[in-house]
């Protein structure tokens, strides 16, 4: 099968993140409002009649693998063996979400390959399946906008999307998703035991009376990271000194600030040091997803 098709990953934050507990299954049920934001990588997908999945990535500081391991040639890889196909797909990416930030960069890429894939051949092998055996946020990037996400991440209600201007900053450190809820179980030895304490709104109440953010934007990853990562904790205090709303994304280690107006955040933007590489964006109600889709 011959086709080619271009789409944009867009990146994720979480407003607020609860760890709920440890599953038998060793995943950990989460609670957490996930919202697409407009910073994205673009994706060009090319499926020809012979050869196997290659990629090439632009960008990505080295931290991105330009290999099969790549979620987006994971993705490519399951789409063809699902749908019972055979030949080539080549995979080009230019990367502009931070890697390792916990904005979903890689989850995302492997839900945009799966959307293009699914646009080139007009074959859906059960694109839902294959997202979730890829990675716990990669279900929620399929479709993006906001949800409540629950589980381990495939238990997604969704919620309308807010309109709002967001600060991306990133510490410089690269934040294991693993290592994270390594120390987690590490504080938390009763962890099969579920938290009872949960203050994320239900969807109904998370935009509730006009308020433009979710009532708590707390991560409990947070406490864990700023200790383990000095410059984590230099963002962290940072924001808290000029921002009013700001939160940790995922496992870190990027941070963001959100804004009713583009004024409050580009003032912001001019004002903190290059060495955070901020990026302004805005909420946005997609993953990316072109609107054929
Ligand atoms: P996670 O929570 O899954 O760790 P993240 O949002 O914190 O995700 P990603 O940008 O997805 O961070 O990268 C995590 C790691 O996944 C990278 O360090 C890299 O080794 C690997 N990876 C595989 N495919 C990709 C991809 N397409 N883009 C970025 N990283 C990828």
């Amino acid at each position: 099968m011959n086709g080619r098709a271009s789409g944009r990953a867009e990146a994720k934050i979480n407003l607020g993140l609860r760890i709920l507990g440890r599953r038998d299954d060793g995943f950990h049920d989460i609670r957490s409002i996930f919202h697409s934001i407009s910073l994205a990588d673009e994706i060009d997908i090319a499926l020809s009649d012979s050869g196997g999945v290659s990629i090439s990535v632009e960008g990505g500081g080295g931290l991105v693998p330009a290999d099969g391991t790549n979620l987006a040639c994971r993705a490519a890889a399951a789409f063809m063996d699902r749908a019972g196909l055979s030949g080539g797909v080549s995979i080009r990416i230019l990367k502009r979400i931070p890697a390792g930030g916990g904005l979903g960069g890689g989850s995302s890429d492997a839900a945009c390959t799966l959307r293009l894939m699914r646009d080139i051949t007009g074959l859906d092998p059960g694109l839902f399946e294959i997202a979730s055996s890829l990675g716990s946020d990669v279900p929620f990037l399929l479709t993006g906008g906001a949800a409540l996400v629950e589980g381990r991440g495939e238990r997604i209600t969704r919620i309308e999307a807010g309109d709002f201007h967001v600060l991306i900053l990133d510490p410089g450190v690269h934040s294991s998703t693993a290592q994270a809820y390594a120390d987690w179980d590490m504080r938390h030895p009763g962890l099969t035991i579920r938290h009872s304490r949960c203050d994320l709104p239900t969807p109904e109440l998370a935009w509730h009376e006009g308020r433009p953010f979710p009532v708590s934007l707390c991560n409990d990853f947070l406490p864990l990271l700023v200790e383990r990562f000095p410059a984590m904790a230099e963002t962290a205090d940072r924001l808290d000194a000029c921002a009013s709303i700001w939160g940790l994304s995922g496992s870190g280690s990027c941070f963001y600030a959100l804004f009713r107006s583009a004024h409050e955040a580009e003032s912001l933007e001019a004002s903190v040091p290059r060495r955070f590489s901020p990026v302004l964006c805005r909420a946005t109600c997609s993953a990316g997803v072109s609107s054929n889709w």
